[in-house]
C-alpha cells in the first residue's frame, strides 16, 4: 500500500529492540538529521521526519503491536498522520523532544510549541456581601458598585516591537547538540503581541482604566458565611484588550436577632409563663418567612424541643430543606408579690407539683439525641 520504510529499519533495530533501544536509536537520528543542523537540506529533513514517526509508533506499546501485526496497513489515517502526504509535522516532532531529551518545561528544551499570541485574562475582582438571614432563605439578586479595571477608550495598538506581535521571544544557544532554538513568552507584552500605539494620558500601559461599575448579582438562596460565588467575566479587564477576570462575591451573614443557624437547621429560644406550660397555649414565633403560630402541649416541660419540619433554610448544593427547631423555655418568675407568694405555697403541697419525670419529658441528653439523628 504504501512506500514507506520499515519504522525497524528505519530506527536501525531489530524487532525483539526493547523501550530503551528504541529511544537511544531515534536519540542519535534525530540529533544527525535535526533541521538546526541541516539547514536547507531536504534529505536529512526528511530523514528527520521519517525517524520521528518510526519513534512515535514504536515507542507507544498499543501502536506497536498494530504495526507488528498489520504494517504500514495497519496505521491507517487513525495515529493523526494524515492518509496523504505522510509524515508528522515539525511541531510534532519538537513536541515529541521533551521525552526523549529531558528537560523540558521552564522554557529549556527544544523551540516546541509554537503557536501565536495569547489573550490574556484579567485579575479577578474579591467583593465582600453582608446578607441578612431573609435574604439568605429566600436568595436575592443584589446590585453593588465595584471600582474595576475597564478597557480604556481612545486605545490603539500596535504589534509588539520585542517579538515582533509573535508573543514568543526566540533565542538560539549553543547546546551539545549544536545551535537550538529556544521560545518563551515575551516578557514585555506577556504574550498578547501587542502594545499600545496611542492612549489618553489617565490609561496605564496596558490599556487600562478605573471605573465604577454597578454589577448585578444573583445570589442563591442557602448561601455561607464565607462562601464564594464567581462571576464569570464581570471582574478586571485584561491587559492589552484581553478577556475579563471574573468577579469573587464573598458571602458575610448578618446575625439575626431571633434565629441561631447551624447549617441548613435554625433555632429559636422560646420562653413560656409558668401557667401556659401547665395548661397549654397557641405561641406566636418568628422564622424566615414571617410569624408562626405553635401549640405548646398542657404539660410542657422546660427544654422541650419542638422542630418544625421544612421551616429552616434551602439547601445551596442540594435540593431540600432544614427545619426550625423551638427550644421550649419554661419562664421562672424572678419576683413574686406576697399574695402570689401565698398561692403558690399551697400549690406546692399538691401531688401534681412533685417532679415524676418519664420518657417522655425529655430531658438534656435525649434532646441532643434528637438533635444530631
Ligand atoms: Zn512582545
Amino acid at each position: 500500500m504504501s512506500n514507506k520504510r520499515d519504522y525497524y529499519e528505519v530506527l536501525g533495530v531489530s524487532k525483539g529492540a526493547d523501550t530503551a533501544e528504541i529511544k537511544k536509536a531515534y536519540r542519535k537520528l534525530a540529533l544527525k538529521y535535526h533541521p538546526d543542523k541541516n539547514e536547507d537540506d531536504t534529505a536529512a529533513e526528511d530523514k528527520f521526519k521519517e525517524a520521528a514517526e518510526a519513534y512515535e509508533i514504536l515507542s507507544n506499546a498499543e501502536k506497536k503491536s498494530r504495526y507488528d501485526q498489520f504494517g504500514h496497513a495497519g496505521m491507517g489515517g487513525a495515529s493523526g498522520f494524515g492518509g496523504g502526504g505522510g509524515g508528522m509535522n515539525m511541531d510534532d516532532i519538537f513536541s515529541q523532544f521533551g521525552d526523549i531529551f529531558g528537560g523540558g518545561g521552564g522554557g529549556g528544551g527544544f523551540g516546541g510549541a509554537r503557536g501565536g499570541s495569547r489573550v490574556i485574562k484579567g485579575s479577578n475582582l474579591r467583593v465582600k456581601m453582608k446578607l441578612t438571614l431573609q435574604e439568605i432563605a429566600e436568595g436575592v439578586q443584589k446590585k453593588i458598585k465595584v471600582n474595576k479595571l475597564v478597557n480604556a477608550h481612545g486605545v490603539t495598538y500596535k504589534d509588539c516591537g520585542t517579538c515582533n506581535g509573535t508573543g514568543r521571544i526566540t533565542r538560539v544557544s549553543q547546546t551539545f547538540l549544536g545551535a537550538m532554538q529556544t521560545q518563551s513568552t515575551c516578557n514585555v507584552c506577556r504574550g498578547a503581541g501587542k502594545m499600545i500605539d496611542k492612549k489618553p494620558k489617565e490609561v496605564d500601559d496596558q490599556g487600562l482604566t478605573r471605573k465604577e461599575e454597578v454589577v448585578e448579582i444573583e445570589i442563591p438562596a442557602g448561601v455561607e458565611e464565607g462562601m464564594q460565588l464567581s462571576v464569570s467575566g464581570k471582574g478586571n479587564a485584561g491587559p492589552f484588550d484581553g478577556i475579563p477576570g471574573d468577579l469573587i462575591v464573598v458571602i458575610e451573614e448578618l446575625e439575626d436577632e431571633n434565629l441561631r443557624r447551624d447549617g441548613e437547621h435554625l433555632h429559636y429560644d422560646a420562653y413560656v409563663n409558668f401557667v401556659d406550660a401547665v395548661l397549654g397555649e397557641t405561641i406566636e414565633i418568628p422564622t424566615v418567612s414571617g410569624k408562626a403560630k405553635i401549640k405548646v402541649d398542657p404539660g410542657t416541660q422546660s427544654g422541650k424541643v419542638l422542630r418544625l419540619k421544612g421551616k429552616g433554610l434551602p439547601m445551596v448544593q442540594r435540593y431540600g430543606q432544614g427545619d426550625l427547631f423551638v427550644h421550649i423555655n419554661v419562664w421562672t418568675p424572678k419576683k413574686v408579690s406576697n399574695e402570689e407568694k401565698e398561692i403558690l405555697e399551697k400549690l406546692k403541697e399538691s401531688e401534681n407539683f412533685e417532679p415524676t419525670p418519664d420518657y417522655h419529658d425529655k430531658g438534656f441528653f435525649q434532646r441532643m439525641k434528637d438533635m444530631f439523628q
